[in-house]
C-alpha cells in the first residue's frame, strides 16, 4: 500500500465496491465504453443538491420514467413537474429543473452542452454541479468537492481547520488526486467512499483504501475532521394556515408565488411567515376553528410554527382568494403543507 495517496487505489476499491445508484452507469460497464446519459446525471445531481440519497431514489425513478428524455420533460406542465417534485424540498430546484429541460431542449437540440462555461450557465446549475456533469456525464477531470469528498480529505491531510473557511485548502487538496482518466469514475469514488467507509461518525479505516497515507488515522483524530464554525441558531417564523373544505370535500389552496420559499408549488391560503404576530384576513367567509396543535417545520434558514385553522363552507360560496382542489392528493402538496393537512380533524 502507498504511502502517499493516490487515484488509483481508490478506483481499484470503487472496482469492486461502487454504490448501485438508478442514475449511476457501473465501473465495469464504463470500461466497455457505455457513457452514462447527461440527462439521468443532471437529473440526479439536482435533485441531490442538499438532499440524501435514500430520499432522491423514489423521486428520480418516478421522473425518469414518466419524463424519461429532456424533451419529454421540457414539454410538461408545470403543475404536474412541481407536483411531482412535492416532499422532495428546495422548490426552486424544480423550476430551475424545469427551466433548464426547456433550455436544453430549445436551444440546443436536446443534447446537453459538454462545455463547462455552458453548463454554468444553465439555470439552477452552480460551480458544484457543473463540475459533477462533467465530470461524471462526459468524463473530464473537473474538481468536484461535495460534502463527503471534504469529510474525506480533510481526514487524509489531517486538516483541523473548520469549514466554511477550509473549502479552499480542501479543494486544492482534492484537486491535486483528480486524475486525467477515469475522472467520472474517480469523482463518484471519492463520494462512495465518504459515504460508505469515511463515514461521519464511525469512519472504517480498516477497510479503506487509503488508510496508510491518512494522516488524521495516525493521528486518531478522524472521528473529530471536518471541524464546522458554529452555525447560527436559527430564527423561529409564525405564520397562520387557512384549511378551507367544502361540504362536497374540495380544498381551497393557492399556487404560491413564483418568487420565493415553495414558489410556485400549491398551498394552504394564509400569512406571510414572519418573526412577529402573523396577519393574515381568511380567504373565504367562514366559522374558522384553530386546531391546538401547531404544524412544525423547519427549513434551512429558520423553524416555522403554524397555526392552523379550519372550516367547512357551502357549495355556493366563491372565497376571496385561491380556488377549490377535489380530489386533492396530499403527495401533491410541499411538506409543510401536509404537516397542516394531517392536523385536521378527518370527518
Ligand atoms: Fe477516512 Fe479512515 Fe480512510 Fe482516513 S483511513 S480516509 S479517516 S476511512
Amino acid at each position: 500500500m502507498r504511502e502517499t495517496a493516490h487515484a488509483d487505489d481508490l478506483l481499484e476499491w470503487y472496482d469492486r465496491h461502487a454504490r448501485v445508484l438508478p442514475w449511476r452507469v457501473s465501473p465495469a460497464d464504463r470500461a466497455r465504453g457505455i457513457a452514462p446519459d447527461p440527462y439521468r446525471v443532471w437529473m440526479s445531481e439536482i435533485m441531490l443538491q442538499q438532499t440524501t440519497v435514500a430520499a432522491v431514489k423514489e423521486y428520480f425513478l418516478a421522473f425518469t420514467e414518466r419524463w424519461p428524455k429532456v424533451e419529454d420533460l421540457a414539454n410538461a406542465e408545470d403543475a404536474d413537474v412541481m407536483a411531482a417534485w412535492a416532499g422532495l424540498g428546495y422548490y426552486a430546484r424544480a423550476r430551475n429543473l424545469l427551466k433548464c429541460a426547456r433550455q436544453i431542449a430549445g436551444e440546443f437540440a436536446g443534447i446537453f452542452p459538454t462545455d463547462h462555461k455552458v453548463l454554468l450557465s444553465l439555470p439552477g446549475v452552480g460551480p458544484y454541479t457543473a463540475a459533477a456533469i462533467a465530470s461524471i456525464a462526459f468524463d473530464q477531470p473537473r474538481v468536484v468537492v461535495d460534502g463527503n469528498v471534504e469529510r474525506v480529505m480533510s481526514r487524509l491531510h489531517d486538516e483541523h481547520a473548520p469549514l466554511p473557511g477550509s473549502k479552499p485548502v480542501l479543494t486544492d487538496y482534492a484537486e491535486a488526486l483528480t486524475p486525467k482518466a477515469r475522472a467520472g469514475d474517480y469523482a463518484q469514488a471519492v463520494m462512495d467512499l465518504g459515504a460508505t467507509v469515511c463515514t461521519p461518525k464511525n469512519p472504517a479505516c480498516g477497510i479503506c483504501p487509503w488508510r496508510a497515507p491518512c494522516k488524521a488515522r495516525q493521528a486518531g483524530t478522524a472521528a473529530d475532521l471536518p471541524k464546522k464554525s458554529p452555525k447560527k441558531r436559527k430564527p423561529t417564523r409564525y405564520g397562520v394556515a387557512y384549511l378551507a373544505r367544502r361540504v362536497d370535500g374540495a380544498w381551497l389552496l393557492e399556487t404560491r408565488p413564483d418568487k420565493g420559499l415553495l414558489g410556485g408549488m400549491l398551498g394552504w391560503p394564509g400569512s406571510d411567515w414572519t418573526e412577529d404576530t402573523p396577519l393574515a384576513d381568511p380567504p373565504i367567509r367562514a366559522e374558522w376553528k384553530t386546531i391546538n396543535e401547531e404544524a412544525r417545520h423547519t427549513f434551512t434558514h429558520f423553524h416555522l410554527r403554524l397555526t392552523v385553522k379550519t372550516a367547512l363552507v357551502p357549495m355556493e360560496r366563491p372565497p376571496e382568494r385561491g380556488m377549490f382542489v377535489e380530489d386533492l392528493d396530499p403527495s401533491d402538496l410541499p411538506t409543510v403543507m401536509r404537516k397542516a393537512l394531517a392536523l385536521v380533524p378527518k370527518r
